[in-house]
C-alpha cells in the first residue's frame, strides 16, 4: 500500500532533531511566549524576507487575525467585501466571514486552479477592501494584475500561504508580496509541526504590532487588555520543532518538484488531465492534483491497486451547508475542478513506487474511450 502522506516517514527523518528539541523545550520549564517562538518567528520572517513574523495557534486564525487587524485599524468594519477564489479550502472564507466581513467569491483559472485575475475587477463595489489569494496546491497565485488592481482601488493583499511554503512570485517568496500573509504548520503542511500551528507575516509593523496583541487576548502588557482580543499562540515545542524542519524546507521542496516533473514527464494518458508545467520556483507541489473525467472510477482503480488517493476538495465552499445562503450560487468551473479532481502521492516516493503510478495511470481507460 502506498500511502498519500506517511508523516511517521516524513518526521522519522529528522527523529533526533526533533527528539531533542521537544526534550529541550519540555525540560526548559517555559513552554509560551519563549526563546523558541522568538527565534522562529526571526528565521521564518528572514526565510520569507519580511519585517514581521508572529507565531500563533494555527493557520486559520493567521487569517482571522489579519482581518481582525485590519477592522482595529479602521481599515475595515463589518460588512465590507474581501474578494476570494470559489475554490479554496474553506479556512479562508471562515477567517473572513467569522470577522462579520462578506467573501466575495471569484472562478478560478481552470489550468492553474487559482483565482482568475481577469474576473477580479467587475466584482469590486465601494465596498470592497480586499483580496485574499491562496496559493492552492502550492501554486503561486500571485500576478501583477493583482498588485495592479489592489493598488487602483487602494485594497489590501492578504495571501493565504497554508499550502505554499516557499513558494516564490519572480525572486519573492510567497507571503512577502502582499501586505499580510497567513501560514499554517498544520502536520501535513510543506512545513509541518507536531500538531496546530500558524504564522502571521508582514512588513506592516503597526498591523504586526496589532496582530501580536489580538493572539495574546489583546494584551500587551499582562493584565491590560487592549482589545478582546484571542488566545492564539504558537507553542514553544512546536516552534523547537518547526526550526529543525525550516532547515530542511528548501532541500524538501525541491524533492518534491522532482516527483512532479517525473509524473508530468511520463503519464500520457488523454484521460487524465495533468498540472501544468510551471516556472520551477513558483511551485512548491504541496499537492499534485490531476483532473479526470471519471474521477470516482480513476480512484477506485488507484485504490484497488494500493495506491491512496484524496479529494482536495470533494464539495466546494458555496454547497456546504456552513454556507447555506451560498448554495444557490453557480461556480461552474469551481463545480468542474470539484467534480473531477485527484490528488495522488506526490512527496517522499522511491523509484518503484513513482513508476507503479505512472504505470497504473497510463493504463486506466476511461468508460465511453
Ligand atoms: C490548511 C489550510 C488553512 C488552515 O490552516 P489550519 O492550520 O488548519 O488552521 C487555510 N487555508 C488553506 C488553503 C489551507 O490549506
Amino acid at each position: 500500500m502506498i500511502k498519500f502522506l506517511d508523516l511517521k516517514e516524513i518526521n522519522g527523518r529528522y527523529q533526533k532533531e526533533i527528539n531533542d528539541a521537544v526534550k529541550r523545550v519540555a525540560e526548559s520549564g517555559w513552554y509560551l511566549l519563549g526563546e523558541e517562538v522568538r527565534e522562529f518567528e526571526k528565521e521564518f520572517a528572514e526565510y520569507i524576507d519580511v519585517k514581521n513574523c508572529i507565531g500563533v495557534g494555527n493557520g486559520l486564525d493567521a487569517l482571522k487575525i489579519i482581518l481582525r487587524g485590519y477592522i482595529e485599524m479602521g481599515v475595515m468594519e463589518e460588512g465590507d467585501e474581501i474578494i476570494a477564489p470559489a475554490n479554496t479550502y474553506i479556512a479562508s472564507l471562515l477567517a473572513i466571514t467569522d470577522n462579520r466581513l462578506k467573501a466575495v467569491l471569484v472562478e478560478p483559472d481552470i489550468n492553474t486552479y487559482n483565482i482568475d485575475s481577469s474576473l477580479i475587477e467587475v466584482k469590486i463595489t465601494e465596498k470592497t477592501k480586499g483580496i485574499m489569494i491562496v496559493h492552492l496546491y502550492g501554486r503561486n497565485a500571485f500576478t501583477d494584475k493583482i498588485r495592479e488592481i489592489c493598488r487602483k482601488y487602494n485594497l489590501k493583499l492578504i495571501e493565504d500561504c497554508a499550502q505554499a511554503h516557499g513558494a516564490c512570485y519572480k525572486d519573492k517568496r510567497d507571503g512577502s508580496l502582499g501586505d499580510a500573509s497567513g501560514f499554517s504548520f498544520y502536520p501535513g503542511k510543506n512545513l509541518g509541526s507536531l500538531g496546530d500551528a500558524g504564522a502571521i507575516c508582514t512588513d506592516d509593523n503597526e498591523l504586526a504590532d496589532i496582530c501580536r496583541t489580538l493572539g495574546n487576548y489583546g494584551s500587551k502588557k499582562k493584565y491590560e487588555n487592549i482589545f478582546r482580543g484571542y488566545n492564539s499562540r504558537l507553542d514553544e515545542i512546536q516552534a523547537a520543532v518547526l526550526r529543525v524542519k525550516l532547515k530542511y524546507l528548501d532541500e524538501d521542496n525541491e524533492s518534491r518538484r522532482e516527483i512532479s516533473k517525473y509524473y508530468r514527464e511520463n503519464i500520457f494518458n488523454p484521460g487524465i488531465i495533468l498540472p501544468g508545467c510551471f516556472d520551477d520556483k513558483s511551485h512548491v507541489w504541496h499537492l499534485f492534483v490531476v483532473r479526470c473525467e471519471e474521477r470516482n472510477k480513476l480512484q477506485r482503480h488507484l485504490s484497488d491497486n494500493g495506491i491512496q488517493t484524496i479529494i482536495h476538495y470533494p464539495i466546494p465552499p458555496h454547497k456546504q451547508n456552513a454556507y447555506k445562503e451560498w448554495n444557490i450560487l453557480s461556480f461552474p468551473i469551481t463545480e468542474l475542478i470539484h467534480n473531477t479532481i485527484l490528488s495522488i502521492p506526490s512527496y517522499l516516493l522511491n523509484q518503484g513506487s513513482t513508476d507503479k503510478i505512472v504505470s497504473l495511470l497510463n493504463k486506466f481507460e476511461l468508460n465511453e474511450m
